[in-house]
């Protein structure tokens, strides 16, 4: 079986069956996968990994996801919002230690207040940086004019998960009304890349209802919309949220894991290029995940730098990793693990997506 595989690896365009192939690999074929990815990974984004510091701004959010834990009809949940200078010393942080980027990601709020909260951090992220710190925003689906007031601030980075390309599949994980759209979401994604910002997508893997076909869509959907940054992770339940009443028909967590390690193998040998983010959720599954993954073909990592005693607050999914650290602890312990990964930080350097710069050429 092995030589078809290779075949399958050595192939310029791969289809949806070619994918599923790549998506069920197991022993040797599994590893062939990932020993292809790596090369690849190291051929075109070369063995540097580039930090983006995450402050998670805010928990309070607008819409309802039947997955998420942040999810407004969670009414466990302590709410908060980082005051200005919190957002401001983590950015400091960040820059100090040369972090090249920071992530502002949030709940979805719709308001001109929040759009003009989000423009002041911007600028005085620039600012405090002399323009040095790389911004990527993941604040959800905002009107062109936010987009357009953010970008000309300074951000030039969005990441806006697509969650997963399927619009069967979407409307079974998301409530059924105009706030949770998959067009709204189509047009939102395709209007960030219109107006000039780095445009990253991502998916949920392992969703209850998902099927492997979905997901070599998903990575057919990443290419035909020819994205600059991908972010994808594990599907992890949340107690506190209606999708956990599917848990029963997961797959386990290791599988998940191997799954979320695959789809970012096949990913990186369908688009060279990108930029691919190793998630925190693959962490929260196994201590190292996120370096396995770094292996396979990954070379960008968010370590957080949400100021300690909020982390609790904004837990996504269960079992979220080092929400009791302080940032430093954080930083020794990532140098520590990416060494051994055998990878370099890309200290104080934005670490652009590659593709985009290629595109632009
Ligand atoms: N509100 C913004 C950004 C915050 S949510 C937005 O939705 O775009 C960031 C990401 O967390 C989401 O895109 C989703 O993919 C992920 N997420 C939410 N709940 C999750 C869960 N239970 N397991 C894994 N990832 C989850
Ligand atoms: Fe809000 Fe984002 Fe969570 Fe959806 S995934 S409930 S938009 S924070």
């Amino acid at each position: 079986m092995s030589s078809l595989f290779n075949k399958i690896l050595e192939k310029e365009n791969l289809n949806k069956e070619d994918l599923i192939c790549l998506l069920n690999a197991k022993d040797n074929d599994r590893k062939l996968l990932f020993e292809k990815s790596a090369e690849i990974k190291q051929k075109y984004v070369g063995n540097k990994v580039y930090f983006r510091g995450l402050i998670e701004y805010s928990n309070i959010c607008y819409k309802n996801c039947l997955y998420c834990g942040i999810r407004a009809g969670n009414k466990d949940l302590i709410h908060y919002t980082l005051s200005d200078e919190e957002v401001i010393n983590a950015a400091k942080f960040a820059f100090e230690n040369n972090y090249g980027s920071v992530v502002l990601q949030s709940g979805e709020i719709e308001s001109s207040a929040f759009t003009e909260k989000i423009d002041k951090l911007i600028w005085e992220i620039k600012k405090l940086s002399d323009s040095k710190l790389g911004l990527t925003l993941s604040l959800g689906e905002q009107s062109e004019e936010t987009y357009k007031q953010w970008f000309k601030s300074g951000a030039h980075r969005y990441l806006l998960r697509i969650e997963t390309s399927n619009q069967e599949l979407y409307s079974k994980i998301h409530p059924h009304n105009s706030k949770h759209s998959f067009e709204k979401r189509l047009v939102a994604l395709n209007t960030l890349k219109r107006l000039g910002f780095q445009a990253g997508t991502g998916v949920m893997i392992g969703l209850p209802f998902q099927t492997i076909e979905n997901l070599a869509e998903d990575l057919l959907f990443m290419k035909e919309f020819d994205i600059d940054m991908c972010g994808m992770g594990p599907y992890i339940e949340h107690k506190q949220t209606p999708l956990y009443e599917f848990r029963d028909k997961l797959l386990p967590l290791n599988e998940r894991f191997d799954l979320s390690l695959k789809m970012i193998a096949v990913l990186r040998i369908v688009m060279k290029d990108i930029n691919i983010a190793s998630t925190t959720a693959l962490q929260a599954i196994d201590p190292i995940g996120r370096e396995k993954a770094i292996k396979i073909g990954a070379n960008i990592i968010m370590p957080n730098i949400t100021p300690g005693n909020n982390r609790d607050n904004y837990l996504l999914y269960e079992n979220k990793p080092c929400t009791d650290e302080e940032v430093e602890d954080c930083k020794t312990c990532l140098e520590a693990r990416l060494h051994f990964a055998g990878a370099e930080i890309g200290y104080g350097e934005w670490g652009d997506s590659k593709h985009f710069a290629n595109k632009k050429d």
